[in-house]
């Protein structure tokens, strides 16, 4: 095994390996298999294997979902965690991968589909559905949801009415403060109010949009910049007077492949920068998390100071590291396994 971190040493960090099918596009009929799953007891649905010159990497993960695995099988084992940001849990989970790996796939799918809608409008399915059951049981929920993006170290709001470009959004700070609770917000951020999953998917269609427009004037845009879907619940039983306040964030993060070097320049390698500092900065962070270390270095990135408190403490996080099978990823597959091993 390349790696692999002690269980009692990890906490509420967990980390999951998804593995897609090879695709037309990816062209390898004739070329020998790279990736494969071991079958042994002590590792079937969790051991993931990658040949690369003829020499075999071993990984083990929380959970590994072979190609053949559906979305509904990959919920089915995020759903728990989902559930308790119901119970005031901070919830944070990430998928990780080079571009097109399969991170939107798994994250929103296709939205309205009933087979492949991702892991967003699942989550939020479940949750106004368990809403219903918990009001029942005398308790009042509120849910606000706000959605961004990290470009370049700098945040840009897809909820708000003012289109790129338009006077006024450059006007707006978006900057990220930490309240008095020791939670985090940003400044000029639009947060809206949600009372079913249906104002959600709408809501997610106009952050979609948002970042389409930006992805024909700025390059890709949407592969290279973190997308942070938030939602904010606040119950309140009015029996009891308990109160929870629970958070689920769902992050689609930026394409993690390395550009070379060489070829970079301008604003592109200003980006690459950007984003391997992101990376590397909520590695570092989870790992910190991970070896309980004092010293978390959460201020050196947006991504992971935005996050903090969804990140320390009694918090949830899972990573879910997307890989593609193709020959021609392998090295990428590979570099995405070891951040995903570094930080399980
Ligand atoms: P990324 O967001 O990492 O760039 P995508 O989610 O866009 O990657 O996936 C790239 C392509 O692969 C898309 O065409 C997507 O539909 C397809 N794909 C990804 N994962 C799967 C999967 N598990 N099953 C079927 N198709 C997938
Ligand atoms: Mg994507």
């Amino acid at each position: 095994l390349d790696f692999v971190l002690p269980q009692e040493l990890k906490g509420n960090i967990r980390v999951f390996c998804r593995v897609r099918p090879l695709l037309f596009d990816d062209a390898a009929e004739n070329e020998p298999k790279t990736v494969s799953f071991p079958t042994t007891t002590e590792n079937i649905g969790r051991g993931v294997e990658v040949f690369q010159h003829g020499q075999k990497h071993s990984f083990m993960f929380d959970k590994v979902f072979v190609p053949e695995s559906s979305q509904v099988e990959v919920f089915v084992e995020v759903s728990q965690l989902v559930q308790s940001a119901m119970d005031g849990y901070k919830v944070c989970i990430f998928a990780y991968g080079q571009t097109g790996s399969g991170k939107t796939h798994t994250m929103m799918g296709t939205p309205g589909s009933f087979d492949d809608k991702g892991l967003i409008p699942r989550s939020l399915e479940q949750i106004f559905e368990s809403r219903q059951t918990l009001q029942n049981q005398g308790w009042k929920y509120e849910m606000q949801v706000s959605m961004l993006e990290i470009y370049n170290e700098t945040i840009r709001d897809l909820l708000t009415i003012n289109r790129p470009g338009s006077t006024e959004s450059g006007t707006k700070q978006y900057a990220i403060k930490h309240d008095a609770n020791g939670n985090t917000y940003v400044s000029d951020l639009t947060v809206v109010d949600v009372r079913s999953s249906r104002e959600v998917s709408f809501l997610l269609n106009r952050a979609a949009q948002s970042r389409s427009v930006g992805k024909t004037q700025m390059n890709e845009q949407s592969s290279r910049s973190h997308f942070v879907f938030t939602l904010r619940i606040t119950g309140v039983n009015e029996s009891t007077e308990q109160q929870v306040q629970g958070v689920l964030n769902l992050i689609d993060l930026a394409g993690s492949e390395r550009l070379s070097r060489s070829g970079s320049t301008g604003d592109r390698l200003k980006e690459t920068q950007a984003i391997n500092k992101s990376l590397s900065s909520l590695s570092d962070v989870i790992f910190a998390l991970a070896k309980k270390e004092d010293h978390v270095p959460f201020r050196n990135s947006k991504l992971t100071y935005l996050l903090q408190p969804c990140l320390g403490g009694d918090s949830k996080t899972l990573m879910i590291v997307n890989v593609s099978p193709a020959p021609s990823s392998v090295n990428e597959s590979l570099c995405s396994l070891r951040f995903a091993a570094r930080v399980n």
